[in-house]
């Protein structure tokens, strides 16, 4: 690494800071081939958002001036009759008496007293005409006006409460007093934001914004290898509850999406990808109705079944490959609570497909593997261990050595920082649960290669994150000088070997494992 003339600091800002949502943390992570560093942050991604503000109160003065604009011009219009091609007065509407074409000879009006001039001379039009110059302006103000009253009381809350409140007439008089007519913004409402993936590609020479996902809600993420392709999964009201798992790929700038099944059958979850790369593997946990009542147990919990998919991002292509099962735990009176499950696909026969079945307990508790192979399916449990800063899977993938590679989604501090995404890696054989070590997890030991770094929010106390071949680190500046607001947020990337005394900082997320020998 001596001896280079590279610049041995690299940074860049990412644009529109200022619309990061300040309550979620910034998250960011090296692809797993250490090409790009992948920045996801809640945004609001609306051009204009002051506009979504509810303002009743606009809406019915420009409907209700709109209508007194057509009243009085349509009757002023009436009043003021004119011949076609003939020269008025403008402010008297006394006829000038002039051919067609002349100007009136007249230095004033005979009427008024006005001075004739250009302005205060008008040549007469059609009534038709007159009308629709007066009142097309007019009624398209109406009906914008009226358009923004009634979306702006949508957006409004019922100040009273529809079950168990007072009602109508009372229930309107009140609503009347307690309406919020000044400014209602909708600019924090949740449903507009979205989760937004800058790539950042390192070049010899510098940082270069690739492209960015907008990802709908809060979903969980996962790159590919080269981080150049963003997968999540959408199961929404606004898709219908379909079951769906959409990609972006932002060095194309274009994405995709794929339904796995027909919408309400179940939840779809986004686990990885295949060892080549080209390939999002899905799972769907069928969880519809027909599910409880057939696969529910006296015990309170309940089999459900699932499906693992390839989805082939260049095609669109969904292929199953194969179908184990998970468990859903809690009381089938109230509520289920899902069993969460992740699954990983590798080239082994014996295990072609391995589901990771965990139940959320405060954390995620590892219960079982469903490993599927040419010789069926058998179910191994996980000796295990509970992971509580957990609430969720992130990825999977199975290591060359034939083990399960786990990163688990994890839960945020109060102040936003992420903790790190912990990682574990499963044997298949006895269930039996470690944490990843430099001789069985580098990157290169890894077909499926799993992103592995989360750079820390707080990185600029800790020296940032080490790239998967340790030959750069990687940091996150965020300026949160100004209050409930981000200003700034930038990616710095030092190009000088990391440095072995970062090692161990967060020992329960990425360890030595990461920092595989520089070249
Ligand atoms: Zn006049």
């Amino acid at each position: 690494m001596s001896g280079t003339e590279r610049p041995n600091v690299l940074s860049i800002e990412l644009p529109y800071a200022d619309r990061t949502q300040s309550g979620h943390a910034v998250e960011a992570r090296w692809s797993s081939d250490g090409s790009r560093i992948l920045v996801a942050r809640g945004v609001d991604p609306r051009p204009w958002p002051l506009l979504d503000a509810a303002r009743p109160d606009l809406g019915a003065a420009l409907a209700l001036g709109g209508a007194v604009v057509v009243v009085a011009g349509t009757a002023r219009v009436l009043r003021r009759p004119r011949h076609v091609g003939r020269i008025y007065c403008r402010r008297c509407n006394h006829d000038l008496n002039t051919a067609p074409g002349e100007r009136p000879s007249s230095p004033r009006c005979p009427e008024c007293g006005v001075a004739l001039t250009p302005r205060t001379c008008v040549t007469g039009a059609s009534r038709g005409g007159r009308l629709a110059r007066v009142a097309i302006p007019a009624i398209v103000a109406m009906a914008l006006g009226v358009s923004i009253f009634v979306e702006s009381i949508g957006h409004v809350p019922a100040p009273i409460g529809a079950a168990g409140g007072p009602a109508w007439p009372v229930a309107g008089a009140s609503a009347i007093g307690n309406w919020p007519w000044w400014r209602r913004t909708t600019v924090e409402q949740p449903a507009h934001f979205k989760r937004r993936v800058d790539s950042v590609r390192i070049g010899a020479d510098g940082l270069r914004l690739e492209g960015s996902a907008l990802l709908v809600g809060n979903s969980s993420w996962v790159p590919s290898p080269s981080g150049a392709v963003i997968a999540w999964p959408e199961h929404a009201v606004e898709t219908g509850w379909a079951p769906r798992v959409s990609w972006f790929d932002v060095s194309l700038g274009r994405g995709g999406s794929a339904d796995l099944d027909e919408p309400h059958v179940g939840f779809p979850s986004v686990c990885g990808w295949s060892p080549d790369g080209r390939e999002v593997i899905a799972l769907l946990q069928r969880t519809g109705m027909e599910f409880h009542q057939r696969n529910a147990r006296d015990d309170g919990t309940m089999v459900v079944d699932i499906d693992v998919f390839a989805i082939d991002t260049a095609s669109g292509v969904v292929r199953l490959v194969d179908s184990g099962e998970g468990r859903a735990t809690g009381n089938a009176a109230t509520s289920w609570v899902i069993g969460p499950a992740i699954a990983a696909i590798g080239a082994d026969p014996t295990a072609r497909t391995v589901i990771l079945v965990g139940e959320q307990s405060g954390g995620i508790a590892l219960r079982n593997l469903c490993i599927i192979g040419n010789a069926g399916m058998r179910v191994v449990p996980v000796t295990g261990e509970v992971l509580r800063d957990a609430w969720g899977f992130r990825s999977a993938w199975i290591t060359a050595d034939g083990r399960l590679g786990v990163e688990f989604a994890s839960m945020f501090t109060a102040d936003g920082a992420g903790r790190g995404c912990p990682q574990r890696l499963i044997d298949l054989d006895t269930g039996l649960v470690s944490t990843p070590s430099s001789a069985t997890a580098g990157p290169e030991g890894t077909a499926a290669g799993p992103e592995r770094t989360f750079l820390d929010p707080e990185a600029p106390r800790t020296g940032g994150r080490i790239s998967p071949d340790g030959t750069r680190t990687a940091r996150l500046e965020i300026d949160w000088s100004t209050p409930e607001r981000v200003s700034r947020i930038r990616v710095v990337v030092d190009q000088a070997e990391a440095p072995g005394a970062d090692a161990g900082t967060r020992a329960d997320s990425v360890d030595a494992a990461d920092r595989a020998p520089a070249p």
